[in-house]
Formats: structure tokens, C-alpha cells, sequence
């Protein structure tokens, strides 16, 4: 963070100080008091679990120089700010700090794919720019703010995640982020659970549009069933991308090359490049389009773009490839929905051609109603994908099953400690196994116990 005096955030937060407050400088902002260092800002938030006002002492004790509160604290060695909302001063101050730094930013949001997205256009903007992006998964209310805090002067550019699990979350965000670039990644059955219906999510998804910028550009998946039918009028500046489909830049004759990636041809400026991604996964492709897309209108040459997807290096956790003892792991149990479920098990399928194909499946959450069906579906598509045998775990262990059909090609598990046992004595040299459960089921155990 550029260090910013306390009198701003009091002027950008309408927080309330009786003391003196001039020139004192902040260095940076923290929201966890564990993490705090000496000059910080601690403000303190009410989460779930925990009240981030039982640890201003703390906060304090480790040198932050001014705390943002929203209860009267007996703190006396430093200012306490009192603002009604924490959470809400969070936001108005990463507002104001990033109204600083006249930057491109580049905002990416959909059901599936974002963080993947937000990687791989920060990769092929770094072949030209000094980019600054979200770390890992730092997408929600208090995850952007953070993000945007570690802007520096250095940076060209910024591509940030917004994620979401109801209506006007997005434009809170975005109305922070005050983004150029707004992707859409697509619009999948994710979070049906709140929203009810996919053309709610799409309306959510679209809130992005709240905080473009007057002449930025919304980024769009022509193959998307919905993103491709979505009103002309809704922005200045719609831009598409799409696979073997027409759009502003269409990916055609994608080429799987197995373990070394997958290879696509595409033509920029009336050319014909051939663009090699070193990543598994045929999502991978759209993935880099958005990157494209957002390069060309960023000034990238086709040299540069090519070199900076080479440097793409997908996250741990999110479909990548470990050996064991010879046998192949496609660790994809970072996450789960339908849809990447179908991305991962056609991964499996291709990685697998010649050898046998094995999964670990757990639970996908917050589906709601369509529960039942997705985990039937996600069942239906191992035996389609020819998965040999397949390990379940969770509750609706019993959904997958059904679509699996023939029992000599799946068990039931009830607990990571039992799949692993049984699986080493299973699994063989030479097979592929696809590890892949949402966020709450921890598959990552499997691997952690595998070693042990
Ligand atoms: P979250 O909502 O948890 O933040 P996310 O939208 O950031 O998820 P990623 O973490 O990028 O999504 O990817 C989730 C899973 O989907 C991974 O298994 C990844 O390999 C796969 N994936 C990535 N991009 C796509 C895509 N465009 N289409 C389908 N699956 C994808
Ligand atoms: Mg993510």
C-alpha cells in the first residue's frame, strides 16, 4: 500500500474522532489483528464467529496506529475512529484508494472459472504491464477492499475476482473496483440454491455493469447459452469471445496434447497464431481468450500475448497433475459445481486414453432444489467419461451412485481416512486419478493421507 494520511480515511469513511489526527500517516490496512504490523490501520469487523473489536488490544499491542470501530473501545494510546458500519467503511475506503491510481482495472465474475480467468489474463498482461491481482481467492466484501490495498504506484494494471452468492453483492463491488474490463465468464447453476433461477444469476452477474467505466468494455462467452443472448443495449462496448463459434475472437481447432496442454489456433489483425497453453483442460482455452481479448484492448502484441499465456501457471488445487508412485493425480478438489465437474471428468477422460480413468467424488454444495439431479448427472458422466471405479464421499454419495448404474463400478464411503485406504490398494501404476469435491469437503485430506 502507498501510505495515506489518518485525516483521509476519516474524510472517506465519515468516521468520527474527537482527538488530533494531523499527519499521521498509515502505512497499510488490516483486518486481521494476528497479521497486524507496526503503522497499520486496524479495522475492526463483525464476522460470524468472531468480533474483530475483542482484538483491538491485540491489534493495538502490535503497533497498528489507529483502529476503525464501530462500538466505543477503551483504547487510549491511538485514535479509534468510529464509523456505524465497519464493513461498509472497508468498502468506501478501498473506493477512495483506488480512485488514486488512474489504472486499468480489469474485473472478472461468472459461476465458474474465475479465479482460473483472473490468472491467466494477469499472466498475459504481465508479458507488457506491472500487474497487481487478487490473491488466490480473495473475492468477496472484505477480499476485494484487500486487494485493491496493495495497489502501489509501480502498477499499470489490476485484475481483481468478484464473486458472489445473491443479488447486489456484484455492484457493490464493482462500484469499488471501478473496472475498464468486466468479464463474464458464464453463467452455470451455482448458487441456484438463493437465486432461484439461471436468468437470476445472470441478472446478478450483470450488476458488473454498475461501476464500468463510461467507456469500459463487458467481455462475454459467445458460448455461453445465455451470455450469447444477452440485450446489445445493456453496454456501450460488448466484446465476445468464443470457441469454434463466431465471436470477436474465436479459438478454433483445439488440439488436447495431453499432459503438455492444450494448443488452439486463433487470428489476430488478419494473422493466424497457433497459442499453446501449458495447462490441462479444454476450459482452459476460453479462459485465455478473455485473457486476448483484454490484452488487445490493453495495446499487447500477438508476440507478447503468446509468451504471456506460456507463463501461465495454474493454481494448486485447481486441476493439476501429481505423480505418486507412478500413478497420475488430477488434483482438482479446490472447488466443485456441475458444470466444472463436467470440465474435470472430460480432463480425466483425454489424460486417461489408454490407461484406466479413477475419480474420488465428493459432495457439490449449495445446489438447492436441483441437488439430487446434478449429483445423479455427475454420476451419469463418470460412467460416460468411462471412469473405471469411482470413490464417493457425502451426503448425496447415494445420487451419484444411481447415475453411475452398474455398483461393480463405484463405492460408498464415509470418511476421507477409508476412501484412502482403500484406494492405494486399488489404484495401480499407470492410472489417472481425478480427486474433485467442493471447497467444504476438504478432498485435499485424500492426497495429505495417500503420502502418510
Ligand atoms: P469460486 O467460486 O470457488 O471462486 P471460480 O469461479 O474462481 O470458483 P476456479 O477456481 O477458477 O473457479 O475454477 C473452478 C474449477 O473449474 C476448477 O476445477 C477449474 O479447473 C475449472 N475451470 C476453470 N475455468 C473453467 C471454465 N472456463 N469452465 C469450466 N471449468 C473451469
Ligand atoms: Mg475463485
Amino acid at each position: 500500500m502507498e501510505s495515506i494520511y489518518l485525516d483521509e480515511i476519516i474524510q472517506a469513511t465519515g468516521g468520527k474522532y474527537a482527538g488530533t489526527t494531523k499527519n499521521i500517516l498509515i502505512h497499510d490496512v488490516s483486518t486481521d489483528s494476528r497479521k497486524v504490523k507496526p503503522g497499520d490501520l486496524f479495522i475492526a469487523l463483525e464476522g460470524e464467529f468472531f468480533d474483530g473489536h475483542d482484538f483491538i488490544k491485540d491489534a493495538v499491542h502490535k503497533g497498528a496506529q489507529a483502529v476503525l470501530a464501530s462500538k466505543p473501545v477503551t483504547v487510549k494510546q491511538v485514535p479509534v475512529i468510529l464509523v456505524a458500519d465497519t464493513s461498509k467503511a472497508l468498502l468506501d475506503l478501498a473506493a477512495f484508494y483506488r480512485q488514486k491510481f488512474p489504472i486499468p482495472v480489469i474485473a472478472v465474475t461468472g459461476s465458474v472459472g474465475k479465479t482460473s480467468t483472473k490468472d491467466m489474463i494477469a499472466s498475459i498482461l504481465s508479458a507488457k504491464l506491472n500487474v497487481h491481482k487478487s490473491k488466490g481467492n480473495y473475492n468477496n466484501n472484505i477480499g476485494l477492499p484487500l486487494t485493491i490495498f496493495q495497489l502501489e504506484a509501480k502498477h499499470d494494471a489490476m485484475v481483481v475476482e468478484m464473486g458472489m452468492r445473491g443479488l447486489g453483492e456484484i455492484s457493490e463491488l464493482t462500484r469499488i473496483a471501478k473496472p475498464s474490463l468486466a468479464v463474464i465468464t458464464n453463467i452455470g447453476v451455482s448458487h441456484l440454491e438463493r437465486l432461484g433461477t439461471q436468468e437470476n444469476i445472470l441478472k446478478a452477474k450483470l450488476e458488473i455493469l454498475a461501476g464500468l467505466e463510461d467507456n469500459g468494455v463487458l467481455i462475454l462467452n459467445a458460448n455461453d447459452p445465455l451470455l450469447c443472448k444477452v440485450d446489445p443495449n445493456v453496454a456501450k462496448n460488448i466484446v465476445y469471445v468464443g470457441v469454434n463459434t463466431p465471436a470477436h475472437y474465436t479459438a478454433y481447432d483445439v488440439r488436447n496434447r495431453g499432459e503438455e496442454g492444450i494448443s488452439f489456433k486463433l487470428n489476430l489483425g488478419g494473422q493466424e497464431y497457433d497459442i499453446q497453453i501449458p495447462a490441462v483442460g479444454e476450459h482452459n482455452v476460453s479462459n485465455a481468450l478473455f485473457g486476448i481479448a483484454c490484452a488487445r484492448r490493453l495495446g499487447l502484441s500477438p508476440e507478447q500475448i503468446i509468451s504471456g499465456i506460456k507463463n501461465y501457471t495454474p493454481e494448486k488445487m485447481r486441476c493439476t497433475l501429481i505423480e505418486k508412485n507412478g500413478i497420475t493425480f488430477l488434483n482438482d478438489c479446490y472447488n466443485a459445481s456441475p458444470d466444472s465437474f463436467k470440465a474435470a471428468l472430460e480432463i480425466l477422460h483425454h489424460l486417461a486414453s489408454g490407461k484406466r480413468a479413477l475419480a474420488i467424488i465428493g459432495n457439490i454444495f449449495e445446489l438447492g432444489e436441483i441437488a439430487s439431479a446434478a449429483h445423479f448427472e455427475v454420476g451419469r458422466l463418470c460412467s460416460k467419461f468411462q471412469v473405471a471405479f469411482t470413490a464417493i464421499i457425502g451426503a448425496n454419495a447415494p445420487d451419484v451412485a444411481r447415475g453411475i448404474g452398474d455398483p461393480s463400478k463405484y463405492k460408498i464411503f464415509d470418511s476421507h481416512e477409508e476412501v484412502v485406504r482403500y484406494m492405494k490398494e486399488f489404484a495401480k501404476e499407470g492410472d489417472v486419478v481425478l480427486i474433485k469435491g467442493s471447497r467444504g469437503m476438504k478432498l485435499e485430506k485424500i492426497l495429505d493421507l495417500w503420502e502418510a
